[in-house]
């Protein structure tokens, strides 16, 4: 007998717009792994091959920069609402559907796996679901990933899956093997399969798994329940490994909360990249908790490769902080900048998000934030609030929407601006957009 086969899918992604900012299938590929060390053969199809050259041949080449961020090809849909009066440009991103079926075609799986991630991506995981019951129609397919564990029950139906896997896929999964009489592996789950394709220009890197705040707008909680730190020895071991099979020298971090236990695991991990000598470069698609940034970590960050710096400052109001997060004191965000310019980072290099659009929020509060963190010279990045189901705003979200979040997850696109209301219009939220562009234009 062969060996069994897993068909890992990354699907095609709907969307009013996308920019690959490091987006990897990443927890993906660690299962990948999992089963190939334990005898499996693993095969995968990723629908995001912006290097894909049948789809290049007809879509021409979309535009990607040397750090590993750039387009992925792009086809137009059509608008998938009726009932919405803001109508903008729909599209697939993604390798072409004719493609996308035959790479399906070349594999012969036991099992299929496909990722999800934000829940307004639901129909890309429904494309991928759909075009492989065509194909492998008695092969069971399981659905994991971020929309999976957010939506459940919207996944099951909508997809149709034989299996949604909620939360941490390990224990699951073992689970699916074993009903289905499949062989399970018996070590844990540890780092992604080495893939060239996917590795080459940005490798992932994640230190620590979960964030041990609970602020009541993110969804980190609900997808990892607990903050577990990491090992600075593995870590290196798994980038040093990338870098050398796949010659990556770009990496971005997947952490939600990088410098938590910092002593124990980033310093660590920072310094044997330092004493290893590799010229590599680092970048952080999610925003670092600002209160940890001290003189010591500013420093050993300049030295080892980061290349920018994102901030989750929020707000300036010590009562917005009070209500939903509980993560700041006042002085933390100078004391951050302080600390980041003296260690040698550029105004440029510096990104500071201020959160817009929460349920009953007024855009003066918005306003002077974007004012307050703006003096400091740095960049200011508005993050528009998107709804997501089991936070704890989520409830307060769906009441005073007047759009129907909980039936339809594309609503939850920060582009539908859902919280809109007349202490926040969509009239403001444009002004400040360009109040913060303007200030960065000046850097
Ligand atoms: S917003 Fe940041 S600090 Fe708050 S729970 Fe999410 S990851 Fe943690």
């Amino acid at each position: 007998m062969g060996k069994p086969t897993v068909l890992l899918i990354q699907p095609p992604i709907h969307d009013f717009a996308l920019y690959d900012l490091y987006l990897k299938p990443y927890g993906l590929l660690r299962i990948g792994k999992w089963l190939e060390r334990s005898g499996w053969r693993v095969d995968f199809v990723n629908a995001l091959d912006y290097k894909d050259n049948e789809t290049t041949a007809r879509l021409g080449r979309g535009k990607r920069k040397s750090n590993g961020t750039g387009k992925f090809h792009r086809t137009e849909l059509p608008f998938p609402l009726k009932k919405t009066e803001r109508k903008r440009r729909f599209a697939r991103y993604g390798i072409l559907p004719g493609v996308f079926k035959r790479k399906l075609s070349e594999s012969s799986p036991d099992i299929i796996m496909i990722t999800s991630g934000m829940t307004y991506w639901y129909r890309g995981v429904v494309e991928a679901v759909e075009t492989s019951r065509t194909i492998h129609p008695d092969i069971p397919i399981a659905v994991g990933g971020i929309y999976a564990t957010l939506m459940p029950d919207h996944c099951r139906k909508s997809t149709g899956a034989d299996f949604v896997v909620e939360g941490d896929a390990e224990p699951t999964v073992r689970r699916i093997l074993n009903e289905l009489g499949l062989p399970v592996p018996s070590a844990g789950i540890e780092g992604p399969l080495l893939l060239e394709n996917v590795w080459q220009d940005a490798g992932i890197i994640r230190v620590n798994t979960g964030c041990p705040y609970r602020c009541d707008y993110c969804a980190s909680a609900v997808i990892c329940s607990s903050f577990t730190p990491g090992e600075a020895e593995r870590a290196f071991s798994q980038l040093e490994e990338m870098h050398k099979r796949a010659g990556t020298v770009n990496f971005a971090f997947y952490d939600d909360a990088l410098l938590i236990n910092k002593e124990r695991v980033l310093i660590p991990f920072l310094e044997k990249v330092i004493q290893s000598g590799l010229e590599l470069n680092f970048y952080l698609p999610n925003a670092v908790h600002l209160q940890f940034l001290d003189r010591e970590i500013a420093n050993l960050m300049v030295r080892a490769g980061f290349r920018e710096i994102r901030l989750g400052f929020e707000s300036s109001s010590s009562d917005f902080h009070r209500r939903h997060d509980d993560k700041y004191s006042e002085g933390d965000f100078p004391a951050a900048v302080r600390n980041l310019k003296n260690a040698g980072f550029k105004p440029k290099d510096i990104t500071v998000y201020i959160l817009a659009g929460l349920p009953r929020q007024d855009y003066r509060e918005v306003e002077e934030s974007v004012r307050y963190a703006a003096d400091f010279g740095v960049k200011v990045s508005l993050a528009e609030y998107s709804p997501v189901p089991g936070t704890p705003l989520w409830r307060e979200s769906v009441e005073i929407s007047p759009l129907p979040l909980e039936e339809e997850p594309l609503y939850h696109n920060n582009t539908f601006f859902s919280m809109e209301w007349e202490g926040f219009t969509l009239e403001n939220l444009n002004y400040l957009k360009q109040l913060s562009l303007s200030f960065n234009r000046k850097l």
